[in-house]
Order: C-alpha cells, then sequence, then structure tokens
C-alpha cells in the first residue's frame, strides 16, 4: 500500500535506457531533485513528489500494487506483465519494437509458415496473445535472455524480440519477418491513487507540465523583422501554422513577426522567408508550451 504521507511517488528505471530522458523530462517540468541512481528514492525539494528508482521489469506491477502512484515504463513490459494501471501518456521517446525474426537463410517467409515452429522469446505473453489474434499454433521458448542466439544454438527456428534499429538482429543473421507490437515510454498510474481527490490533484499538476514539454519538443521560436509592405507574403510563407504574431517597430514600415515553428521545417522556411524580405530571423528553443 502506499505510505500515507500524501506525497507522489514516480518509479523510473533506475539505470537503462529510459533512465537518463526519464529524469531530464522530470527536471524540465521545474522538479528540482537529485536523483539517486543506487538510492531508492529522490525526493523533491518544490513538488510533492519523490522519485522512486527501480528495475523496469518491476514498475508495472508496483504500480500495479500502489508500491508507486506512478511510473514511466516501456510500453512493451506493461502489456507483458498486463498491469492494471491507468496509461497516462505516451511519452515520445525509447521508442521500439517487439518483432518476430528468423534466420537470414531461413525458407520461412510468411507468419503462416512459422505453425508448429518454435520461437524463443521473453515476452512469452505478449507473442502468445498475438499468435491468438493471428490464429497461428507455434511453440513459444520462454527464455531470460540473449534471445537473439537460440535459432543459432537450434533452440528455436525464429525470435521474438526487442529491436530499435535493428543493428542486433542484423549482426546474429537475422531477419525481420512481422511487427508483433510498437513501443516506446509511457506514463502510468495506479489507479486509486488516480481516483483519490489529493493526489489526483498532484497527478493533474504534473500531467499539465508533461503536455508542456510533449507539446514543445520538436518545436522552435521564430522571430524576424520585415518590411510592412511584406507581410502578406509572408503569411503565405507560414499557411500551416497558427496565426503569427505582428507588431510595428519603432522604424517606419517596418514590422515584426513572430511565431512557433517544427525543427524540421524551419531551414526551409527560413530560405523562403528571407528571400520574401525577411532579415534578421532569430530561432530559439522553446521549453514548454501551455495551452
Ligand atoms: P533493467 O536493469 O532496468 O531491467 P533492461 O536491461 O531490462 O533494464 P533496457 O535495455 O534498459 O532494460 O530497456 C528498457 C526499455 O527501453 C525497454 O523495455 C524498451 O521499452 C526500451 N527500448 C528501446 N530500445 C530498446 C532496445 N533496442 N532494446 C531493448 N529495449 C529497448
Ligand atoms: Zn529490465
Amino acid at each position: 500500500m502506499i505510505a500515507g504521507n500524501g506525497r507522489l511517488k514516480i518509479a523510473i528505471q533506475k539505470s537503462g535506457r529510459l533512465t537518463d530522458e526519464s529524469v531530464e523530462l522530470l527536471r524540465k517540468c521545474g522538479f528540482d531533485f537529485e536523483f539517486q541512481r543506487h538510492g531508492l528514492y529522490s525526493p523533491c525539494r518544490n513538488f510533492d513528489i519523490d522519485l522512486l528508482a527501480l528495475r523496469d521489469d518491476d514498475i508495472p506491477e508496483y504500480v500495479q500494487d500502489g508500491v508507486a502512484d506512478l511510473g514511466i515504463v516501456g510500453e512493451n513490459l506493461v502489456r507483458e506483465r498486463n498491469a492494471k494501471v491507468k496509461h497516462l501518456t505516451r511519452l515520445g521517446y525509447g521508442h521500439c519494437k517487439l518483432i518476430i525474426s528468423v534466420p537470414a537463410k531461413s525458407k520461412v517467409t510468411t507468419l503462416e509458415k512459422l505453425k508448429d515452429k518454435r520461437i524463443a522469446t521473453t515476452y512469452p505473453v505478449t507473442l502468445k496473445h498475438f499468435l491468438r489474434t493471428n490464429k497461428m499454433k507455434a511453440d513459444i521458448v520462454e527464455l531470460s535472455g540473449a534471445v537473439e542466439l537460440a535459432p543459432a544454438l537450434d533452440v528455436a527456428d525464429a525470435i521474438c524480440d526487442i529491436v530499435s534499429t535493428g543493428t542486433t538482429l542484423r549482426v546474429n543473421g537475422l531477419k525481420p519477418l512481422t511487427t508483433v507490437l510498437e513501443s516506446q515510454a509511457v506514463l502510468i498510474s495506479n489507479p486509486t491513487s488516480y481516483g483519490g481527490e489529493k493526489k489526483r490533484e498532484l497527478i493533474e499538476r504534473l500531467m499539465i507540465r508533461i503536455s508542456g514539454c510533449l507539446q514543445a519538443r520538436g518545436k522552435r521560436y521564430m522571430m524576424m523583422n520585415a518590411p510592412a509592405a511584406s507581410i502578406e507574403r509572408l503569411k503565405k510563407i507560414l499557411p500551416s501554422l497558427k496565426s503569427p504574431t505582428i507588431v510595428p517597430l519603432a522604424e517606419k514600415d517596418m514590422i515584426a513577426l513572430h511565431t512557433v515553428v517544427g525543427e524540421d521545417e524551419f531551414w526551409d522556411l527560413m530560405e523562403k522567408l528571407k528571400k520574401n524580405g525577411a532579415r534578421d530571423i532569430v530561432v530559439v528553443p522553446i521549453e514548454t508550451i501551455i495551452t
């Protein structure tokens, strides 16, 4: 049960692929803490929240059982553990896929051809569900790690494992057959904590901050000066964006134009804007956007 000091406990991975980005996200939310990778608790000084550093595998159950109110963990683990938790939001990092792959030389080219063959995995629950959904029968060989070696050891004909870039597959002479699950880091909550008045209020405050950070991700704030006569042309170059801010400058017939742009488009936009009269273009990062 949750200790009754009224503070939120958020479980994050203590050391692994999700750790740095989870800590960075919570810092961007304005939380002031020293992250104790090797201690259990990192109390936050300016918000009623404590960080709990755990192995990622334990996070879904601990949130389900109320050891922590909230958790940041891969969707893949939430699914595999079948945890009874509330999904609050996807967080946009820790992207990976659970993929079935076969040896590069294998004659198996479709999922159907894996019928009655052996698939090694550390994700038996998710794989079983996937096979059932696809009306497929195969033998699941449950391993606790080093799944990619199973075909070479003739323990299995295929593997079902987490992949992000595919390099590990290629290095081990494997090729992907089909995707079972696409995953990223998610924020989950204990349903009782979410239902309780005091904690719900804290969770909602946290959610506003997290949504602000997610909205700002990949966005830039662009400012420029231009002759007032070029406003209409410049506005046409920014058609997909929300209405830009336009203010007159002290210099006669000159305006300043401010707008939010995606980081993947601002170089192209900048060139077009410049050709159409914009100058003194400044692009700065955005910390958060609260709508
Ligand atoms: P722990 O010691 O906490 O149990 P771990 O070794 O099981 O750590 P990591 O390898 O750090 O876990 O992966 C944590 C999560 O990162 C995974 O559950 C998954 O959601 C995500 N992830 C992203 N890319 C990959 C990848 N290439 N391989 C494995 N997991 C990945
Ligand atoms: Zn783990």
